[in-house]
């Protein structure tokens, strides 16, 4: 018998058909002995619809009663599920992230999980109830709802597995496992067996939505076995996030290609080549709370230098914003911005001990013509940022190249 925490996502609770097939898949695991707690997305589609309906009222909604409405899609999916396990004859019990105390700060909207209360949930697990979570969401000091960021539900389920110390989280989404890339975007990408927690952090971070990064970051923290699981297939392992690399396995130097297009490019051009004119560009931006990923500072030429860097989309318009108020100050000719760039990456720890990875990558995109903006690099990952129209193409022939559809 173990404690298993079972994470259902969006597509896999989108209508009342499929919270039907949860509830008997968790019916089925309760009926083998197990004790189990189920985290809950909102069904598909309903946080987008929520977010429209706010800015509907408030272009830019406030944090604090966003949170209040976006909240309540998972409350829904919970109800729905626990009346779903009654109606199979399983005892169940729903809450909601408050109601478990699911302590978070108060960074309405990208909230940080800081402890969780498992005594009520202990109490219904030892009465023979399968609890109901609904992931996403937590309730701050003063007791304000709070939600975890997008994807967050990831990050509910981990947490409740650390704090309840189960054997295993599982994450059931609408693919059956970790592929090599998304494969909707390639149809050619192999599922992993195993993918370690370094390689499955990068990918998160840079992009493959498939586990939100803090999900990531806190099993490894905190040792939680983690497994990527199909809730449309009865059968198959998934992918397991390994601590370790398996010794028996002959690993590929790139084990996968994730890709980001939700970054756009900031550009100043022509600003004195002297010593702090970085932090005077980056000091604002930062001042005002944006989010600043891959930095490129040209070699300076006649005294001026460009500089680019680049932030999340959203917060481009922000940006420039921010920037042409000190534009004076700096000395900068020219402030302005591109919106139509995606980033893909190569990922693998196997990288470390190989050369000539990059250079097959920059060969690969030179051969379809495609103009690389910005690099960057660190240990295990490789990132460049190219023109948006060309992703599907770059990860296509990235993945061959790197032999990644032979599996
Ligand atoms: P859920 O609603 O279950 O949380 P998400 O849509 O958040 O599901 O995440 C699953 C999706 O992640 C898949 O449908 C797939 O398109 C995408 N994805 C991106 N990269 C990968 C990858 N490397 N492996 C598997 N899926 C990926
Ligand atoms: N419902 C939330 C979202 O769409 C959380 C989640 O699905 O994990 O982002
Ligand atoms: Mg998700």
């Amino acid at each position: 018998m173990a404690l298993i925490v079972q994470k259902y996502g969006g597509t896999s609770v989108g209508t009342p058909e499929r919270i039907k097939n949860v509830a008997r898949r968790v019916a089925k695991f309760k009926a083998q002995g197990h004790d189990i707690v189920v985290v809950v997305s909102a069904m598909s589609g309903e946080t987008n619809r929520l977010i429209a309906l706010a800015k509907e009222i408030q272009a830019n909604p406030d944090p604090r009663e966003l949170d209040v409405i976006v909240s309540t899609g998972e409350q829904v999916t919970i109800g729905l599920l626990a009346m779903a396990l009654k109606e199979q004859g399983v005892d169940a019990k729903s809450y909601t992230g408050g109601q478990v105390k699911i302590l978070t700060d108060s960074t309405h909207t990208k909230a940080r999980i800081q402890s969780i209360d498992d005594e009520a949930m202990r109490a219904d697990l030892n009465a023979g109830r399968v609890v109901i979570v609904a992931g996403f969401q937590g309730v701050d000091p003063e007791g304000n709802i709070t939600t975890l960021g997008r994807g967050g539900s990831d990050t509910s389920g981990v947490a409740l597995a650390a704090a309840l110390k189960a054997d295993e989280c599982q994450i059931y989404t609408d693919v059956d496992g970790v592929y090599t890339t998304d494969p909707r975007v390639v149809p050619e990408a192999k599922k992993l067996k195993t993918i370690t927690f370094e390689e499955m952090l990068e990918m998160a971070s840079l992009g493959s939505k498939v586990l939100q990064i803090r999900s990531v970051e806190f099993a490894g923290k905190y040792n939680v076995k983690l497994r990527v699981l199909s809730s449309f297939q009865e059968e198959g392992e998934g992918t397991l996030i390994t601590f370790e690399e398996d010794p028996n396995m002959e690993k590929p130097v790139v084990s996968g290609i994730a890709f980001n297009r939700d970054e756009a490019r900031i550009n100043v051009t022509g600003v004195p080549d002297k010593p702090g004119i970085a932090y005077q560009i980056l000091g604002p931006v930062s001042d005002a709370n944006i989010d600043v990923d891959m930095i490129i500072q040209n070699v300076g030429k006649d005294g001026t230098t460009d500089f680019s860097f680049t932030v999340p989309k959203p917060d481009l318009a922000r940006t420039i914003k921010v920037l042409e108020g000190v534009q004076a100050h700096i000395g900068a000719a020219q402030i302005d911005g591109d919106d139509k760039i995606c980033k893909i990456s190569i990922v693998g720890v196997g990288m470390r001990s190989h050369v000539g990875v990059a250079a097959t990558m920059f060969r690969t995109l030179a051969e379809e013509g495609i103009n690389i903006q910005m690099i960057s690099t660190s240990e295990i990952k490789i990132s460049v940022i190219v023109d948006e129209k060309y992703l599907e193409l770059a990860v296509r022939v990235l993945h061959k190249a790197f032999g990644l559809d032979k599996g």
